[in-house]
């Protein structure tokens, strides 16, 4: 029977990705957010439970990670509770069906799905009055609630305005202003900031350590800066690196897989433009053509490294490459500011 010898032994593990291996289970895990958690886990505590809440900030920055939370902080049945608890068990049938998505009384729809929007308004108007099921609360968690149709706000706002006390709207948005008014205010809102590069450059160094990678700091910087304040983004590009790697990321590494144009391109570019070389202008243009890196990137990077430049001039920041410092013995700062304001950047905006 050679033929039918066991695969599974020898099949790769499945990869299971870094934000939902260290998806957060309390409140104080979630990065980032700490007025947030701090305020809901007070008012859990004092039983001050609202009907509705919203929760607006960017992409990516833990609002959804916060309402399952929520979700499971009403409902958690671990460790004899029988009430809500600021420390859901993440064990019991309720917390772990949660996490799954798998709940019957914790309802999650997202507003931006094609299918799931024509349902929306049917959805609540044909289970926020029925009773929970078997939990204490019915969580209706409805993602990017600004993309509602009419009809569905419509019903959302009847519900608001009289709901039944076995239910509660964990509202999430990435556009405040496009939510009525009449709806965001019935709501506790809370606002979730994007994440700082430091904050993100930090977990991902926490990351990489219970993971046995080794991260390069400047790599970690570098995929910090990238995700624009989005953990979820740095987490999905720390994934890919690690798949890249053999446990371990350096920055040429990560600069390769952002698409970031080496160092020594940005310093000849910087120096051409300086120097009115359009001679060698013209040549880095020719080799980022001819290599595929994006225009709009160089752009981005030469702005930056302007910008860095001129805070060298005010003793502050690090160099953008090596001997940047020297540029300012050529040239003053305010010329080095001028720079900035360059025409050309207007594309970049
Ligand atoms: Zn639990």
């Amino acid at each position: 029977m050679e033929m039918f010898e066991d695969l599974s032994a020898q099949a790769p593990k499945a990869y299971i990705s870094l934000a939902n291996k260290y998806r957060p289970q309390t409140f104080e895990e979630v990065v980032g957010q700490e007025s947030v958690s701090k305020t809901l886990v007070n008012a859990i505590k004092s039983g001050r439970i609202a009907h509705a809440y919203l929760f607006y900030g960017p992409r990516g920055c833990g609002k959804t990670t916060t309402a399952r939370l929520l979700a499971k902080a009403l409902n958690c049945t671990g460790n004899g509770n029988n009430k809500p608890t600021a420390s859901p068990c993440g064990q019991c049938p309720q917390c772990r069906e949660i996490a799954a998505s798998a709940d019957m009384d914790v309802l999650e729809l997202d507003a931006a799905s094609n299918t799931q929007v024509e349902k929306i308004r049917e959805v609540i108007i044909d289970t926020v009055a029925l009773a929970s099921g078997r939990d204490r609360y019915k969580v209706f968690i409805l993602d990017e609630v600004h993309m509602l149709s009419d009809s569905s706000f419509n019903a959302l706002l009847k519900t608001i305005e009289e709901p039944p006390a076995h239910v509660v709207f964990i509202l999430a948005t990435t556009e405040l202003n496009k939510v009525p008014v009449t709806i965001s205010s019935r709501c506790q809102t809370f606002r979730f900031k994007p994440l700082t590069e430091e904050k993100i450059t930090n977990h991902l160094l926490d990351l990489a350590g219970a993971e046995n990678i080794e991260l390069e700091d400047d790599a970690a910087k570098m995929i910090a800066k990238s995700a624009n304040g989005a953990l979820r983004d740095a987490l999905t590009i720390f994934d890919r690196a690690i798949a890249f790697s053999d446990g371990k990321v350096n920055s040429n590494m990560v600069r390769e897989m952002l698409g970031a144009l080496p160092k020594e391109v940005i310093k000849e570019c910087v120096q051409a433009v300086i120097n009115k070389d359009a001679e060698n202008l013209h040549s880095v243009f020719e080799k980022i053509r001819s290599e595929g890196f994006d225009a709009l990137g160089l752009l981005k990077d030469l702005k930056n490294a302007f910008g860095e430049i001129f805070y060298l001039s005010l003793n502050s920041g690090k160099e953008p490459f090596a001997g940047a410092k020297d540029i300012l013995k050529e040239c003053s700062p305010a010329y080095i500011a001028s720079l900035t304001q360059w025409k050309l950047f207007i594309l970049l905006s």
